[in-house]
């Protein structure tokens, strides 16, 4: 497996939580991607033309582990794909943000999930 495909599979349950918090946009998380973005934007290693993807036409990736940038910006328990000089970091553990998801994923009192659409 390639060294890429290992940073993957490594990462590959914060990366599902990146996706399902794509899926619910939760108002805190987008802020956070919004955040994170501005970082990648500037960032040399950004591929915004999908050459470097892990998945093809999944860009703008991040050239250093070829993940998704929607995905990856999403998942607080994900942090910057150079592991040697990384631009941000992770905010959760990957235990606090399985807690983080199911507790916006709750009910609120009206009956409505608390995340946005
Ligand atoms: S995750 Fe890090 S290395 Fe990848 S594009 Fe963003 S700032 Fe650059």
């Amino acid at each position: 497996m390639s060294g890429k495909l290992n940073k993957i599979w490594s990462n590959r349950a914060s990366i599902l939580e990146g996706i399902k918090n794509s899926a619910f946009k939760d108002e805190h998380v987008e802020q956070i991607a919004t955040e994170r973005l501005a970082i990648c934007i500037a960032c040399p290693d950004l591929d915004i033309e999908g050459s470097e993807c892990m998945v093809p036409g999944t860009h703008p990736c991040c050239g250093q582990c070829g993940c998704s940038l929607k995905f990856k910006l999403r998942s607080l328990s994900s942090s910057c794909g150079n592991e040697e000089e990384p631009r941000w970091n992770a905010l959760l553990t990957q235990e606090e943000e399985d807690s983080f998801i199911n507790e916006i994923k709750k009910p609120n009192q009206n009956g409505d999930n608390i995340q946005s659409s």
